[in-house]
């Protein structure tokens, strides 16, 4: 198979276009290609009248070898790498391995999730403890907080089966590098458990909120048909580590109630909203550091507005969808800003996690066609610069934050908001003008300045004004922002050892996933399960 990458198309072009564009790069007549699939399909929009698709084809021909030889200056076409995903061991290799000691995974994210199905499929039967409820009740939960605000600590936006992203965009995309094809893997099981199939060739792949429901069910019975076993409701509230020179090894872990499970692997996919596991795990010794992450507002816009200025005459395609955007300011007080988790055609939704407190983040579903286009706009912050001391503080500032955001929203969950002109010009807003916000249970107009640091709101001011270079009529008086993002990444790192992935002073300890600080994003973390599942298994060979 060769794979033929920088294959540009019109957008409107027509299938038979696409064969006679192989045959012309490649110079074959038509009875040498035997045939083709689409490996990627993004597309070019800088020219928003000539938009532009651009393929990586998989394409079989009669004589390989003889069209590499011919075209061994095309730096565009090679031999299709292998993107399979080979276990790192299996069968024979665990023979070994204690068969009554059992790999746990603490939480059901996509990172825990994929950590529980490569182990599963290793053969390594998991127990996953996850303390939310399995998605289906935690869906009633969290649709019954935006209805009624009533929050359930533990059954929420952030906790319960399918972790953090599954009231999400799904956004299945990541900066992360991949030299092993973890991503194609993470991707295949998702189409596996009935994502549509096109995840696997469009470059920014999304897939909403309600299938996501569906798979995390599909994956958790195939988890389940292999061995592996869920457990809800099951808090982990404490860790035993046994104490020795070189730092501790893990020996099991306690639920809420009471009760312990032995184990001597664990692997530790907690999110990065579990501030509760977090203090645990500190008071216990195990190495924490804070890290960096951003704070900031989710900003609300007519889609139609990012559609026509990303797409032009295109907008409204169907290859196209609702455009996305991705934007950075760096402020003259030295801050970073940028968006964030754009979801396009989709709605603001409560993420709180802590009563009374208020967070914000962004969904849609697969559709994308809701009224506005939402994405955070965030401030970079440091441990050094912003919350410097303890390695907990970065959690300390949140909270304060989001506790500020549910006071300056009324004290009844609703979220505080204001126009985006008002902000800019330093006055609180007292009345919507077209763009009708969409975080349930609702929007309490204030004054947004009072939320954030000065730092961050001086920042902010700058950067909207400038986005509009980027985004004509991106700075609208009547835009909508609503508070507060202070969720955007762990604000913690739980260090772990760059060759056996386990905790920097903790052996058989685990640490992955967002909450450890080793992902972002739903691809990521899952990637990170994966590594992490091998790395439990070659640890349990070992052994
Ligand atoms: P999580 O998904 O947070 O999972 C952690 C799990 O651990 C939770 O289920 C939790 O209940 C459980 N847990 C925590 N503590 C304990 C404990 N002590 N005992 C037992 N269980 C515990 N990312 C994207 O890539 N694309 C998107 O479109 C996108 N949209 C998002 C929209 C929203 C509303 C939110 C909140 C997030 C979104 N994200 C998105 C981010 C993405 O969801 C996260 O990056 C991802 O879920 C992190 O995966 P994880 O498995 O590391 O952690």
């Amino acid at each position: 198979m060769l794979r033929l990458n920088e294959v540009k198309l019109p957008l409107d072009h027509s299938e038979a276009e696409l064969p006679a564009a192989i045959l012309a790069r490649l110079q074959i007549p038509a009875a040498e290609l035997l045939g083709f699939s689409v490996f990627k399909r993004s597309y070019d929009a800088r020219k928003r009248s000539a938009i532009v698709l651009i393929y990586s084809l998989d394409v079989e021909v009669k004589d390989q070898a003889g069209v590499l030889a011919r075209l061994a200056h095309d730096s565009h076409l090679m031999a299709s790498p292998d993107t399979g995903y080979k276990f790192v061991a299996k069968g024979e290799q665990l023979a070994g391995h204690d068969h009554n000691e059992r790999p746990v995974v603490v939480g059901s994210g996509p990172c825990g999730l994929f950590a529980a199905l490569v182990l599963a499929q290793m053969g390594l039967r998991p127990i996953i403890l996850e303390r939310g409820k399995e998605v289906r009740e935690r869906t009633v939960d969290t649709f019954g907080f935006w209805r009624k605000r009533e929050l359930n600590p533990e059954s929420n936006v952030q906790f319960g089966e399918g972790g953090a992203g599954t009231f999400s965009d799904g956004k299945l995309y990541s900066q992360i590098k991949d030299p092993k094809h973890y991503g194609r893997k993470v991707l295949t099981e998702f189409v596996k458990a009935g994502a549509p199939a096109e995840i696997m060739y469009v470059s920014k792949p999304h897939i909403g909120t309600f299938r996501l429901v569906k798979m995390v069910e599909q994956m958790r019975a195939n988890i389940e048909a292999m061995g592996g076993e869920y457990r809800f409701g099951s808090k982990v509230v404490d860790i035993d580590i046994e104490p020795g020179a070189d730092g501790g090894q893990v020996r099991g872990l306690t639920l809420e109630g009471g009760e312990k499970i032995a184990t001597r692997h664990v692997v530790l996919a907690i999110g990065h909203s579990a501030r509760d596991t977090f203090e645990m795990l500190y008071e216990r010794g195990v190495y924490i550091e804070a890290k960096p992450f951003s704070i900031g507002f989710r900003v609300e816009h007519p889609q139609s507005l990012i559609d026509a200025c990303r797409f032009g005459p295109s907008a409204g395609h169907p290859i196209l969808g609702a455009a996305d955007y991705k934007l950075v300011h760096h402020a003259s007080n030295g801050r970073a800003v940028y968006s964030f988790c754009m979801c396009p055609g989709g709605t603001v939704v409560a993420a709180a996690s802590e009563p009374g407190r208020v967070v914000t983040n962004g969904m849609s579903q697969y559709s994308r066609n809701e009224r506005n286009a939402n994405s955070a706009i965030v401030v970079g912050i440091t441990p050094e610069q912003d919350f410097p001391g303890h390695p907990l503080a970065g959690i300390e500032l949140q909270r304060r934050l989001e506790e500020k955001a549910f006071e300056l929203g009324g004290g009844d969950y609703s979220a505080p908001g204001q126009l985006m002109g008002d902000f800019v010009a330093g006055r609180a807003s007292t009345a919507f003008g077209a763009v009708v916000p969409s975080y349930k249970p609702g929007v309490h107009l204030t004054d947004l300045a009072l939320a954030l640091p000065e730092y961050a709101v001086t920042a902010l001011r700058e950067a909207f004004p400038a986005f509009d270079k980027q985004i004509k009529g991106y700075f609208k008086a009547d835009a909508v922002l609503t508070g507060l993002e202070t969720r955007t990444s762990s604000p913690i790192r739980i260090k772990r050892r760059d060759d056996t992935l386990q905790s920097l002073n903790t052996r058989g300890l685990f640490p992955a996933g967002e909450g450890a600080g080793y992902a972002g994003g739903i691809l990521s973390a899952g990637v990170d399960g994966i590594k992490v599942a091998e790395a439990v298994a070659l640890s349990m060979a070992a052994a």
